[in-house]
């Protein structure tokens, strides 16, 4: 079943401009294309059929994040979003490729660092109850 966002594909503009978004969408897709390399044999730049699906999934999800600029850290997420299968190849993916981010691209993984110092915020629906 098509989620929201593939409803409304004015929504994937999120991943260019809100920059919290579009740093963690080159994260997600980098850390995607190298796992499917190593496991899956495909050349870099391309991604196995498996893989297309779970990233396209993925960035759905981050486009739509009702955090928007004030996304967490999806470890801190009082939402989590994820359905429970791609929940878990997003663990698969994170726990091989995030080490070797930090050869990759240490500049995301400082930056993913500071992110998951700051708590979580409420969700988004809470905000106005306490002003
Ligand atoms: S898990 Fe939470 S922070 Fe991550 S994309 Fe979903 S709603 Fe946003
Ligand atoms: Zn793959």
């Amino acid at each position: 079943m098509a989620d929201a966002t593939a409803r409304r594909p004015d929504r994937m503009r999120r991943l260019e401009t809100i920059p919290q978004l579009k740093s963690e969408a080159e994260t997600l897709s980098l850390m995607t294309r190298r796992y499917c390399r190593a496991f899956h044999g495909t050349p870099d730049g391309l991604l196995c059929p498996a893989c297309a699906e779970f990233l396209a999934y993925a960035l759905r999800r981050l486009a739509s994040c009702p955090y928007g600029a004030d996304k967490p850290v999806c470890a801190k997420c009082r939402i989590h979003c994820y359905r429970a299968a791609e929940k878990e190849t997003a663990r698969r993916i994170m726990r091989w490729s995030g080490p070797r981010l930090l050869f990759w691209r240490p500049k995301l993984v400082w930056l993913h660092l500071l992110q998951s110092r700051r708590p979580a915020p409420e969700k988004p629906r809470n905000r106005n109850r306490n002003p």
